[in-house]
């Protein structure tokens, strides 16, 4: 399959397949207002199959999102129809906001003034404590 190489924006590259259409939905490139393309199940040598989303003319998407989700992904920069940088992308740290606490009775989900904060707990079992009532949530 042949898809037009952009000449400025970004490139997200070994995507775990099936999770393109997450990210894209999560961010919601949709309703970005630039071009967009989504790939989905692309041969690679290195992981089998692969998703690829690329976007024209944008730079500025939410890392922490993408790391959550995919820590294992690979963001290139392009410009000038080259990739100017790679930007590392890992589980963050914190999360704010990105996804709420597993327990109903916590404040963060009953007071919508209140920012769902999570702090790492696990690299490899990608669980995060909630600060407000230290509920275990993992992600993916
Ligand atoms: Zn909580």
């Amino acid at each position: 399959m042949e898809v037009t190489a952009i000449k400025a924006g970004i490139v997200i590259d070994h995507i775990a397949a099936g999770k393109g259409l997450l990210i894209f939905n999560k961010l919601n490139l949709a309703a970005l207002g630039y071009p967009v393309v989504l790939l989905m199940n692309v041969s690679s040598q290195r992981m089998g199959k692969k998703d690829i989303i690329k976007i024209e003319n944008f730079t500025a998407v939410d890392t922490a999102m993408l790391g959550l989700i995919d820590p294992n992904l690979t963001v290139n920069v392009i410009e000038n129809c080259g990739v100017a940088r790679k930007v590392c992308v890992t589980t963050p740290a914190i999360v704010k906001g990105l996804f709420a606490c597993k327990n109903p009775r916590c404040v963060a989900n009953a007071d919508p003034d209140v920012s769902p904060t999570f702090h790492l707990h696990d690299e490899k079992t990608r669980s995060y404590v909630c600060e407000y009532c230290e509920e275990l949530t993992r992600v993916n």
